[in-house]
């Protein structure tokens, strides 16, 4: 299993820590375009079987990736 420390300034999501680290057990992400179809957050426990659902969505540069395990809090 890869295991890639995490940074994101996305502050006012349940999982932000101090110094900008990310404490999700695991995230995704996707396109804005597979983001836009399944505007839910991704619930942590149930990541594969959504990644399985929305199969592979490329995208052209990074501002069309979209990180679907925010959970605003
Ligand atoms: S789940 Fe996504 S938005 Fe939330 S802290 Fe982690 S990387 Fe940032």
């Amino acid at each position: 299993m890869p295991r890639i420390e995490v940074r994101c300034t996305v502050d006012n999501c349940y999982f932000w820590a101090e110094n900008n680290y990310c404490n999700a057990e695991s995230i995704l992400i996707t396109s804005d375009q597979a983001a836009q179809k399944y505007p839910e957050s991704v619930d942590v426990s149930n990541t594969a079987m959504i990644v399985q659902e929305i199969g592979e969505t490329p995208a052209q540069n990074c501002q069309e990736t979209a990180c679907k395990t925010f959970f605003r809090r």
